[in-house]
């Protein structure tokens, strides 16, 4: 799904990666590529140009975090605004407090309107509704017949309207008798198939309006084919117009879609994607979450909550306390205890490192040693604190009283303090080299001490 948009955005966003900070001139090259990823992927214009305004303003305002590298906080920022034009928040369906609840299913020809129907009784019926299908689309006899096969496929009724074998072409009579016989038979909700056609068109627009008039349902579904990009929000608009509906379907996401329609939808029309189709098959469909999507968009999900982990344990005071400490030399074994202790809080190593883009899926399966957390600590604990905020002072007997203390070797407790100063020196490195002393470098430190 999206994957050249993924791919491009990826390599964006890896164009800071590495560097310092983010700065003026950085950013602007990034927003551009962004942008053009953004309109290669058929996203509408404004809409791109929106996302990319407000990844800049704040990428360079004070809202950039000293405790993830750059290229993080960066995909972070780009996360957020996606989740936003998506839509933000989860919306669900509206359903009636007196049932049956009726839910209108529009859209055009071929856009996976009467498949969407099937899955979407499939998908209540799981959540333990009892719906009735309305086969509303009387033009064309074999789209009763493909409503028919697909609900016998999912184990619900259909309604429908016939004379001597022969369909009634009357969709509003249909729906309207439909919503009764579900009140007779205690079907709690009522999914109403209508007729689409190839390009939108008054007649088809006026029945779906009539249709909205008689039953007046409690949930008007947009279907409509993501592959047709900006045509799908074209198509949107006027049906919007007309219906003024509630939600949005977007189908055939598992094909080769760039990504257009599903992030212009939400902003041009004004109105929450509410499911997302992915194949034929009859469970091929999820709520819709824009931040999942925005995560699957990115193919960087799991930086995304490394991040979010990361902030839960950071505020910027604290951040800046560390900062502190390192330009001026201070930072001593109880620091370095306490940062451990951060990270362990932020889940388990395998977690963690398993969230490193690209190192992740080559590293899931290592067998990690989630004690040599364990063994630092104890090291650290079994010295004074005078130890700790004075590590020169630790010569052989207590390196040998530290080992004992803690179960260890006394070269585990010397590989220690080399490690901790290598660890300093590094962080002074760095802090001179990007002149802001970044807290915490989590990825080196876990490459160091990870195992
Ligand atoms: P309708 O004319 O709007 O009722 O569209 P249909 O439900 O008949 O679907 C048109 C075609 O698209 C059919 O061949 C479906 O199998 C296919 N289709 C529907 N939804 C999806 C989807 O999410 N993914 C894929 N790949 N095909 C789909």
């Amino acid at each position: 799904m999206f994957e050249s948009l993924s791919d491009k955005l990826d390599s964006a966003l890896k164009s800071v990666t590495g560097q310092g900070r983010i700065n003026e001139l950085n950013i602007a090259e990034t927003m551009r590529e962004i942008r053009r990823a953004l309109l290669n992927a058929d996203v509408n214009y404004k809409v791109a140009r929106d996302i990319t305004d407000r990844v800049k303003e704040k990428a360079t305002g004070d809202e950039v975090l000293q405790s993830v590298t750059p290229g993080e906080q960066l995909t972070k920022i780009v996360y957020d605004e996606l989740t936003r034009v998506l839509g933000g928040e989860h919306v669900g369906l509206n359903m009636a407090d007196h049932p049956p609840t009726v839910i209108l299913v529009a859209g055009l020809q071929g856009s996976g309107k009467t498949t969407f129907v099937a899955k979407l009784a499939k998908h209540l019926r799981s959540k333990g509704h009892a719906p009735l299908l309305a086969a509303a689309d009387v033009y064309r006899p074999a789209a009763v017949d493909q409503l028919r096969t697909l609900a016998d496929q999912v184990g619900v009724p259909v309604y429908s309207v016939e004379d001597d074998g022969q369909i009634v072409q009357d969709a509003v009579r249909v729906a309207d008798e439909a919503v009764a016989h579900a009140k007779q038979k205690a079907r709690d909700v009522v999914i109403i198939d209508t007729a689409g056609r190839m390009h939108v068109d008054e007649a088809m627009m006026k029945e779906v309006a009539d249709i909205k008039g008689a039953v007046d349902p409690n949930e008007i579904l947009f279907v409509v084919d993501s592959m047709t990009g900006q045509d799908a929000v074209n198509t949107a608009k006027e049906f919007n117009e007309q219906l003024d509906f509630d939600g949005v379907v977007l189908t055939k996401l598992d094909g080769d879609t760039r990504g257009g329609a599903a992030l212009s939808i939400r902003t041009v029309v004004e109105k929450p994607i509410k499911f997302a189709s992915t194949g034929e098959k009859l469970d091929a469909l999820s709520e819709f979450y824009p931040d999942r999507m925005a995560q699957r968009i990115l193919g960087m999900g799991d930086v995304v909550s490394f991040v979010e982990r990361a902030q839960e344990q950071y505020d910027e005071e604290q951040a800046q306390q560390l900062k502190q400490k390192i330009k001026s030399d201070d930072f001593d074994l109880q620091d370095f205890y306490d940062q451990l202790q951060r990270i362990q809080n932020m889940g388990s190593m395998k977690d963690l490192i398993g969230m490193i883009p690209g190192v992740g899926s080559q590293m899931k399966d290592l067998d990690l040693d989630e004690d040599a957390f364990k063994h630092i600590e104890a090291m650290i604990l079994s010295m004074t604190p005078e130890e700790r905020s004075n590590p020169q002072i630790l010569n052989g007997t207590r390196r040998r009283r530290i080992a004992k203390g803690s179960g260890v070797e006394v070269r585990d407790v010397n590989q220690l303090i080399k490690q901790f100063r290598d660890m300093k020196k590094m962080m002074k490195t760095m802090s001179k080299l990007t002149g802001q002393g970044r807290s915490m470098n989590l990825k080196k430190l876990m490459g160091r001490f990870g195992g």
